[in-house]
């Protein structure tokens, strides 16, 4: 039996958003995710998107399971092509929906009928078509109220379609529809689900991860590649920038009170992240921080980072317990590739007795006794770049 996709976004996404951008989005989205997989014929209607595959080869579940990694989607419902003739609905949906119908005790059809000229009105539709469905099956029964299952039909320009039940979507808004910014990704659990969470609201993100070689080793850095691979899953085609950072790290190391050294790595990272975000015309920066998770993240010192920032620095994980993060991170698969265990440039200066509360005058003090120009130049003009891409 001929199946379509009905891909549905809701009107309430839309509101105060320009409706058809944010289509034409969505549209590029689907189209670029799918295209792999065959070819499939576009239509769209009433907040909806019908994807027919046009050849017999396609797998739909592995369609359906990348449509639900695509945001903007509020639902997705697999439905079965009929003619436009009453019959031939009637016996599809029969055959069809039996597995569903047979496992329910309640139903109800609701109709829709964009093409006013098929013969029949929605409610004579619903009413014919539930009699035949009760007499298919002689179990069920017929709650109007709260139907465990409602079958849908839907009369459109060349077919008809049949469907119940809908399977939910990524929700949020489409990649790239709020603009571009810069994740500072560590090898952490943390900072993928944040860049999993700016994707949500419409955020395309680039990638920055700072090494220390030889503290960090290649493995290392390779860990962070793989997580950044795995986020193209949700988060579409990623940049990512890999900046040298020793030369910074020993010269903190060597000028600057030890108390001070995480915040001001920190405070240095942000600054080279803005210069790259900048070429990259990304217009805000985002971590994984979490306020009072560990020493360095306490709003003292997210004070003295942002001192530095003359963008918006988004923290979408700020609120999250631990759990609720990691839960995030199983349900996006970065959690597994999180947990190896290779040491991040942090982890290896971290100081014996870091500042919990640290005052920005004095940091900054600190920060003017290392010669810290040259080398942020320096990293900028080393930073390599590569593409991460969800279709591979
Ligand atoms: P995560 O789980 O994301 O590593 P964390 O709890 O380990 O976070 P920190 O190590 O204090 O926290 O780092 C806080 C944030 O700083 C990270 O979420 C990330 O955004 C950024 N960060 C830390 N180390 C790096 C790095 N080597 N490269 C890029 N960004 C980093
Ligand atoms: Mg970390």
């Amino acid at each position: 039996m001929k199946e379509v996709i009905l891909v549905k976004y809701g009107e309430m996404a839309l509101k105060g958003l320009n409706k058809g951008s944010f289509e034409d989005v969505l549209f590029k989205q689907i189209k670029y995710r799918l295209r792999p997989l065959g070819r499939f014929a576009y239509s769209a209607a009433q907040s909806t998107i019908y994807i027919e595959p046009e050849e017999d080869t396609i797998r739909m579940e592995e369609v359906i399971s990348r449509l639900q990694k695509v945001f903007g989607i509020a639902s997705i419902c697999r439905a079965c092509v009929c003619e436009k003739d009453f019959a031939d609905i009637q016996a599809k949906a029969i055959d069809y929906l039996r597995e569903t119908l047979e496992d329910a005790d309640t139903f109800k059809v609701e109709a829709k009928r964009a093409d006013k000229t098929f013969p029949m009105k929605s409610p004579e539709i619903c009413r014919e078509l539930g009699g035949a469905l009760c007499e298919a099956f002689p179990e069920l029964g017929v709650d109007v109220h709260e139907p465990e299952v409602t079958v849908m039909v839907d009369i459109r320009d060349t077919n008809a379609y049949v469907y119940a039940g809908k399977l939910k979507g990524a929700g949020g808004l489409p990649l790239g529809c709020s603009g571009k910014a810069m994740l500072l990704l560590s090898g952490g659990i943390d900072s993928p689900v944040a860049g999993y969470m700016m994707a949500k609201r419409g955020v395309k993100c680039s990638c920055i991860h700072f090494v220390s070689p030889p503290y960090t080793s290649d493995r290392a850095r390779m860990k962070v590649e793989q997580l950044c691979e795995k986020m193209t899953d949700y988060c579409g085609d990623m940049k990512f920038y890999c900046v040298p950072f020793t030369e910074i790290q020993e010269e903190l190391k060597r000028r600057c009170p030890e108390e001070y050294f995480t915040i001001l790595m920190r405070r240095l990272m942000m600054i080279i992240a803005q210069e790259i975000a900048k070429k990259d015309e990304c217009l805000a920066l985002v971590t994984g921080e979490s306020v009072g998770q560990v020493a360095s993240q306490t709003m003292q010192a997210m004070v003295c980072t942002d001192a530095v920032c003359k963008v918006p620095v988004f923290r979408p994980c700020v609120d999250l317990d631990k759990t609720e993060i990691i839960e995030i991170a199983r349900k996006i698969d970065t959690f597994d590739i999180s947990i190896q265990p290779y040491e991040d440039c942090c982890t290896v200066f971290t100081p014996r007795h870091p500042k919990i509360r640290p005052q920005l005058e004095l940091i900054e003090a600190a920060q003017e006794k290392g010669h810290f120009e040259d080398m942020i130049q320096r990293a900028v003009d080393g930073t390599e770049v590569k593409t991460f891409r969800v279709v591979r």
